[in-house]
């Protein structure tokens, strides 16, 4: 049997190489974390979805979809840098056809039409977990398509907003999703993506759920400014605001150490973070509509 040769799930090359082998903490299962010289993505392999968004006892994850599954009244840090971008730019979304892909619970569509005063008819959620429809539908949202992204899926909208919120490292063909994305945009349309840096100066103390099956592929800066070279509006890195003591609590676990010791350097640390932030936030704009 001969081993089919690594294949970059964005660009296609097969110029790719072999960074290091991860064991998940999440389940326990081996991946291949890998980079494309190519368009510079890493990608780990397999590519294998888990549906572990059903499973509210998912290996000391419960409460975090515990939480998305009850239907949540804030937004996400990520989805928060999107609305803060979306009013500092002043950026308008008002009677614009909007999307959330993998949107969860919804809990963007209460802020969107509370502060932003969308027309709730114009917007749309994609999202294929059914605890997460539940709570979309309990919240009176009514355009939902109850799917993953594929290549098959078809909507017969066209969409002028998109939001991608913390979404895009969980595709499991990231060629095809973008793909499928960009035809559901009409001309002009707005993408604003979400995504861990992998530059981040704190990588290697906080991988949290940054890996298989959770998270599929790791982005820098320079795989947007390289590969959405038509598109590109802006790229950035942002931290979230966060207690120092959570910062501490999680640097201590992996240095085995009592956080109280480490609590005193974390201002110094987060001011070296500020340069290699933990959070990519990218604006695309679709110069011409792609045609179905
Ligand atoms: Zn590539």
């Amino acid at each position: 049997m001969t081993k089919k040769k690594l294949e970059c799930p964005f660009c296609k090359s097969l110029n790719c190489v072999l960074l290091e082998k991860v064991n998940s903490h999440l389940n326990k299962k081996d991946y291949d974390l890998n980079k494309c010289n190519k368009c510079g993505l890493q990608f780990f392999t397999p590519p294998v979805f888990e549906d572990i968004y059903l499973n509210e006892g998912f290996l000391g994850q419960i409460d975090y979809y515990n939480e998305i599954h009850k239907g949540r009244t804030e937004a996400s840090m990520w989805s928060q840098k999107i609305f803060d971008e979306i009013r500092e730019n002043r950026i308008e979304i008002k009677n614009k056809k909007i999307i959330d892909i993998g949107g969860a619970d919804g809990v963007n569509f209460d802020v969107l039409v509370k502060d932003f005063g969308i027309n709730p008819e114009d917007y749309y959620i994609l999202e294929g977990d059914e605890r997460s429809i539940m709570a979309c539908k309990k919240r009176g949202i009514k355009n939902i398509i109850p799917r993953y992204l594929s290549e098959d899926l078809k909507v017969k909208e066209k969409f002028d907003i998109v939001i991608m919120s913390g979404i895009i490292e969980h595709f499991t063909d990231l060629k095809v999703c973008m793909n499928a994305i960009f035809k559901m945009c009409n001309e002009g349309a707005l993408i604003f993506i979400v995504t861990p840096n992998r530059n981040r100066w704190f990588l290697k103390w906080k991988v949290g759920l940054d890996v298989p099956p959770h998270h599929f592929y790791r982005f820098d800066k320079k795989f947007f400014r390289d590969n959405f070279r038509d598109e590109l509006i802006e790229i950035s890195t942002f931290e979230r605001k966060k207690p120092y003591i959570d910062s501490a609590k999680s640097i201590s676990d992996k240095l085995k150490l009592h956080w109280l010791l480490l609590y005193p350097f974390i201002p110094i640390l987060r001011m070296a973070n500020y340069f290699n932030s933990e959070e990519l936030y990218c604006l695309l704009k679709v110069r011409s509509e792609v045609k179905k």
